[in-house]
């Protein structure tokens, strides 16, 4: 028995990500074969929190980019 598990196209099977610059997780969008990332502290990121909370979080401006590997999983570049 045992149900066999579709392989993942996006996220499931990719390591965790550390912002060099701060260690904060990495977020990350990859659609085709190329995309963008970003660090979890960026203002972007932050975006959607709630607004009262924006004063105790430290920004990072880190950027990099993504790029699909021919195995479908995402390597992730850092910006110099
Ligand atoms: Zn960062």
């Amino acid at each position: 028995m045992g149900v066999e598990k579709v392989k993942p196209t996006l996220g499931l099977e990719t390591p965790t990500y550390r912002c060099p610059k701060c260690g904060a997780e990495i977020r990350w969008a990859c659609s085709g074969n190329s995309g963008y990332a970003y660090c979890a502290n960026s203002p972007t990121a932050t975006r959607i929190m709630e607004k009262h909370k924006l004063h105790e979080i430290e920004f990072c401006d880190w950027t990099g980019k993504t790029r699909r590997r021919q195995d479908g999983k995402v390597e992730i570049y850092y910006s110099p």
